[in-house]
């Protein structure tokens, strides 16, 4: 089975590799500084699920610092002139703070050399008018990947996770993002604890079924980690995880349901090893991916 992936839709759009630069705005969450809950959703750890991001207040110097992590993975034909990068704002909420501060920073950012387009990770409850103004702006520049973290449709594994929204909160901003001409990519969990394998398989039908269509997909392993309260819960009371093959399975079920156009941005995840608690399987990614991709050419 053939599906498109984020890298082979890049070459495509951009006409050579490009890698993401993960980077900080400075903005919080509101599910973690007390608007919503001071605990955030269960599964996230302390670095606001971004811990590998570049830190900092100037965004020239968290680019060039990203930069220097990335470039060594370019191929050598490809010079430093020549290299195309995506500027990705990851951890915690991206679109949670001042529209004028934040158009600033991601309009410096779009102005970097070889920044070719944003991704801009938040929460579906993190817009207003001021926010979609700003997206407007940026579309203007270039491409701008917005990536919602829905993870689940059901109502009832969002209240488990202390997701903190409805979604039909998700629907209403997915509706507005895609008027305003963003690049919409979400976030979903695959293993959740109170979750049945049908169940996370009606979420990805669900978003198969969105009109307009989905731009992209990002199926996330649940990673349990050290520091958070799912990781607490499994320390007390272990539950059951996917094993790799189990994951195999329900990835190329997800990837069934999806339409070929729906780009496939993970199929797995990126938890931080050293607070990795379960599944451990999932620290070696290169055998996860081979493994998995070897299942879904099968299919
Ligand atoms: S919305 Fe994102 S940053 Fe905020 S608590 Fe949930 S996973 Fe963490």
């Amino acid at each position: 089975m053939k599906y498109t992936s984020a890298s082979e839709f890049f070459k495509q759009r951009y006409g050579t590799k490009v890698y993401r630069l993960s980077l900080s705005s400075g903005c919080s969450c509101p599910n973690r500084d007390g608007t919503i809950s001071t605990g955030g959703c269960t599964f996230c750890s302390e670095g606001g699920s971004g811990d590998f991001a570049s830190k900092g207040d100037d965004i020239r110097k968290q680019i060039e610092d990203a930069k220097k992590k990335v470039d060594a993975k370019f191929p050598k034909n490809i010079g430093i002139n020549e290299r195309k990068y995506i500027a990705y704002f990851q951890s915690y909420s991206n679109t949670y703070g001042d529209a004028d501060r934040l158009k600033k920073l991601y309009m410096d950012a779009f102005h970097e050399p070889g920044i070719v387009a944003l991704s801009i990770g938040t929460r579906p409850d993190c817009f207003n008018d001021e926010i979609y103004e700003m997206i407007s702006e940026l579309v203007v520049q270039g491409d701008v990947y917005i990536e919602l973290g829905l993870q689940t449709i059901h109502e009832k594994s969002a209240k488990a996770i202390n997701r903190g929204y409805e979604l039909s909160v998700f629907d209403k901003t997915y509706q507005r993002l895609k008027q305003i001409g963003a690049i919409v990519i979400v976030h979903v969990i695959l293993g959740l604890p109170d979750e049945t394998v049908d169940e996370m398989l009606e979420t990805v039908d669900y978003l198969a079924r969105l009109t307009p269509r989905l731009d992209g997909i990002k199926l996330q392993l649940l990673h349990v980690l050290k520091g958070t309260e799912l990781g607490r819960r499994f320390m007390d009371n272990p539950f059951k995880v996917f094993t790799l093959e189990e994951y195999c399975y329900v990835v190329g079920e997800c990837l069934k349901r999806l339409p070929k156009e729906i780009v496939i941005h993970r199929i797995t995840g990126d938890g931080p090893k050293k607070l990795l608690i379960a599944p451990l399987w999932s620290a070696d990614k290169k055998r996860v991916l081979n493994t998995m991709n070897q299942y879904i050419q099968k299919l």
